[in-house]
């Protein structure tokens, strides 16, 4: 009996033991194709050399420095080229050890810039529902996946939610896609003025929804029109990228597609790509300088924060994917894993929807492809799936809720940069049995 408090308190994972380049080897002697990054985090595959040895330098050279004490040379490095990468008016970086922690930073931040002028009635984050924006208590409050907000609910702050962009469902037959950006931006728009503008902080959206939607992109234009509507009534935009940030839809900053630079960006994940536990913010300069000019000082602060080899981890990755120059891969690699999936999922009775961007592609399942019906909640299709698709020797990040917290099933992929064109033919063929497998499965039980 491990002394583990696991996931499943009812299951023990197998025990990993090591893993190269796309997989993972357990103790038992199998090995499993990583085509989820487990939760789209390790985007350079596993035991990459460079990194490893990255880190193995900083260790001998300052393995820790507490950061009311001191900065380091490589954490320093680090923001240097997050900011030089960042969209418009990025000009500073608060490193973190997670996504949750990333988000928390970024909302007390937010809360914080206007407590500097005066403005102490500012306390409301809108925010969409169906998304996830972290586990800790604020960040929790923010998201939108109801199953993991209900057992805590009485603890969380109240967040007006407002429907996300998920163009299968929320787009009417007949209604243009302009039409439908045009609704959800005059439904968030409501939102603000319902509020009071005077009396909220900022609008939290992920880029790219991931876990709880399956890769769910924007519309066109919708990001732009997220961004005018902040302007127009001196809120903030805090675009999460934990999960879609760092290269994996193909840009470094997913939001880059979308021509609008948010005030806030939370990121993590793909940051240290799994090598070190490692989150960070990214916020407007004009941000920071208020906080500067003011009080002096961010009330916030973690004993983790700017740990040096978590920097060291994450500063080497993001010199690989420059020197290999892997977000013209992910580009690539991405349309060929579209190409492949519409081929073998295209017209399959139970997949009514591919999409995504870059590495970052999400299915999702349905009982009926005409009618959009799901599957039985009950059915628990998402976990049969991860099942069939382990005993395959694949790991893919599947859940259920997509729709709204109860119904709904995705799989979501999102295998290393370094993916080969014939290892992608490979997650497709695993992944069309173990699809094909589960639905059995379900439809008998
Ligand atoms: N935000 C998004 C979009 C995420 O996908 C996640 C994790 O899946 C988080 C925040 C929380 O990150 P972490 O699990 O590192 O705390």
């Amino acid at each position: 009996m491990s002394h583990i408090l696991h996931r499943s308190l009812r299951q023990t994972p197998p025990l990993a033991v090591g893993g190269d380049g796309i997989y993972l080897r357990d103790s038992q002697g199998n090995t499993y194709i990583d085509a989820s990054g487990g939760a789209a985090v390790s985007s350079l595959g596993h035991g990459h050399p460079d990194i490893i040895a990255a880190m193995h330098r900083q260790i001998d050279r300052c393995a820790y420095a507490h950061t009311a004490f001191f900065s380091t040379e490589v954490a320093e490095r680090l923001a240097d080229r997050l900011v030089a990468r960042a969209p418009a008016g990025i000009g500073s970086v608060y490193l973190v050890s997670g996504g949750s922690e990333a988000m928390e930073t970024a909302l007390k931040l937010a809360r914080q810039y206007f407590v500097e002028a005066g403005e102490l009635k500012r306390s409301v984050f809108i925010a969409r529902r169906q998304s996830y924006h972290g586990n800790t208590l604020g960040a929790l409050a923010v998201g939108g996946n109801e199953w993991r907000r209900k057992p805590f609910a009485p603890l969380l702050m109240d967040v007006p939610r407002v429907s996300p962009c998920y163009e299968y469902r929320g787009r009417a037959e007949g209604q243009g896609v302009d039409q439908y950006t045009e609704t959800l931006l005059d439904e968030l728009e409501a939102a603000i003025l319902h509020a009071g503008p005077e009396n909220v902080i900022g609008f939290c959206a992920e880029t790219v929804v991931g876990a709880t939607g399956g890769a769910i992109p924007p519309t066109p234009g919708y990001f732009r029109g997220v961004r005018r509507l902040c302007d127009k009534y001196g809120i903030l935009f805090i675009a999460d990228e934990v999960m879609c940030g760092m290269g994996r839809t193909g840009t470094m900053f997913a939001i880059e597609q979308d021509g609008a630079a948010p005030d806030l960006i939370a990121v993590a994940k793909g940051l240290g790509a799994g090598y070190a536990p490692i989150g960070a913010v990214l916020a407007n300069g004009a941000i920071v300088e208020r906080l500067r000019n003011g009080s002096g000082n961010f009330l916030h602060g973690h004993t983790y924060i700017g740990h040096p080899v978590a920097a060291a981890a994450a500063l080497a990755v993001q010199e690989v994917i420059e020197r290999d120059d892997l977000l013209v891969q992910v580009q690539k690699r991405g349309a060929t894993l579209r190409r492949m999936l519409g081929a073998v999922f295209g017209e399959h009775e139970h997949v009514g929807d591919i999409r995504g961007r870059g590495l970052f592609v999400g299915l999702e399942l349905v009982r009926n492809r005409s009618s959009k019906e799901p599957f039985a909640p009950e059915l628990k299709l998402h976990a049969a799936v991860k099942q069939q698709a382990m005993q395959r020797g694949l790991m893919v990040y599947p859940m259920g809720g997509t729709i709204d917290g109860r119904q709904g099933d995705h799989i979501l992929l999102a295998p290393p940069f370094i993916v080969s064109a014939a290892e992608l033919s490979e997650i497709v063929t695993r992944l069309k049995e173990a699809v094909d497998a589960a639905v059995m499965e379900v439809l008998k039980s």
